[in-house]
């Protein structure tokens, strides 16, 4: 067995979904300490998307089952064809998204193949003597950190959430192989009849696309407060976050939460307001490019994170910051396209 690395991506809407690009990006990066290559493996009726920007993005090959039978998602299906192409490819790791499909096919993968599997790992690594991959995701309710080991079975498996990793900038000049796979017809025999989707309506809160989020915690004190935070919000063109605990006040529906319970999100500017920065919360939003914490207690470990950290009360500095903004915006010649 070789030292490679298969990275299974998603198509959704016939685009490859960004978890991908995180993914391989990764995978990059533990195939260097390992001197050894990067595969994809995509399975898709119709994609948009071309495949040589997998490459560009830290690909070595890319392989792809294009089929009509593979519409629908269907995790038996699914299943039968990852492990015939592990089977086949013995690769040294397998990775995925931690996403609805990929939880499901995953476990179904790694019992076939008859080893483990890690989900929803927050960091991942090489061990530089052994060689093995170090799995570390939130254990024990988030309160510690594990990094688990695979020792005696291969492929090592793990599951990552989406926006866990950053993709690599594109890099044209990368080179590698774009391979079509055939797997047996019979792999797409299943029990399963899948029917149609329905895409759930409810769920249409997107604090994982946007640029700007801000985030409020307990903090904000009483929901008639959370008007601070969407008029800062709104100057910023932000998407609005909340930690668990706000959450749990019903000050903010779930789709709003960030962190291991909710969402994962990456933005270009975070701003927790009246957020303590629980592990938990910084689990889904430590990636962010820029973080600033607005907190009255200097100890609260958001600001372990935070770029750039404001020790005060949020209702005086929360108005305070959209007032100028505004004023930034509005002023002739401001920025006002640019927030
Ligand atoms: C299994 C598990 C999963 C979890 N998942 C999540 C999750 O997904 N997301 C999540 O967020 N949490 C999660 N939690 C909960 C987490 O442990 C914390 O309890 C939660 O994040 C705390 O939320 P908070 O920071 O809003 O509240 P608090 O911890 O109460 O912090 C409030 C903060 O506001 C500050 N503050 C108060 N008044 C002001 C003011 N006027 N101006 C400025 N600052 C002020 C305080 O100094 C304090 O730091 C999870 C916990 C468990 C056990």
């Amino acid at each position: 067995m070789g030292l490679d690395i298969l990275v299974v991506g998603e198509v959704r809407n016939s685009k490859i979904h960004s978890v991908t690009y995180e993914l391989t990006s990764k995978a990059r990066e533990l195939a260097e300490k390992l001197k050894s290559s990067v595969e994809v493996l995509l399975l898709y009726s119709e994609c948009d998307d071309s495949l040589e920007e997998l490459i560009y993005r830290g690909a070595d090959r890319v392989l792809y089952v294009k089929n009509d039978k593979l519409s629908l998602f269907n995790q038996e299906v699914w299943t039968n064809i990852i492990v015939d192409v592990a089977l086949k490819r013995k690769p040294y790791i397998m990775l995925t998204g931690a996403t609805s499909s990929g939880r499901t096919f995953f476990p179904a993968v790694a019992a076939k193949l008859n080893t483990g599997l890690t989900a929803d790992c927050t960091g991942l690594d090489i061990e530089e003597e052994t060689k093995l991959l170090l799995q570390t995701r939130p254990a024990i309710g988030g309160n510690v950190m594990a990094t688990i080991k695979t020792p005696n079975h291969k492929p090592q498996m793990a599951t990552v959430r989406p926006r866990t990793f950053r993709p690599l900038p594109e890099n044209k000049d990368r080179k590698g192989e774009i391979i079509e796979l055939k797997p047996d017809e019979k792999l797409f025999n299943s029990r399963v009849k899948v029917i149609s989707f329905k895409r759930d309506e409810t769920q249409n809160v997107n604090i994982q696309d946007a640029d700007v989020v801000v985030a409020f915690g307990k903090g904000i004190k009483k929901p008639e407060n959370v008007k601070y935070i969407l008029e800062l919000a709104d100057v910023l063109k932000a998407a609005v976050g909340a930690s668990r605990a706000a959450v749990d006040a019903k000050w903010i529906s779930y789709p709003h939460q960030v962190g291991l319970s909710g969402k994962v999100v990456s933005p270009k500017l975070y701003i927790a307001a009246g957020i303590s920065g629980a592990v938990q919360h910084i689990a889904g939003m430590q990636t962010s490019e820029y973080i600033v914490a607005i907190n009255k207690d200097s100890e609260a470990p958001i600001f372990k994170v935070a770029d750039f950290g404001i020790v005060g009360d949020l209702f005086e500095v929360i108005p305070e910051l959209t007032k100028r903004i505004r004023q930034e915006i509005e002023k002739p010649g401001g920025k006002k396209d640019e927030v």
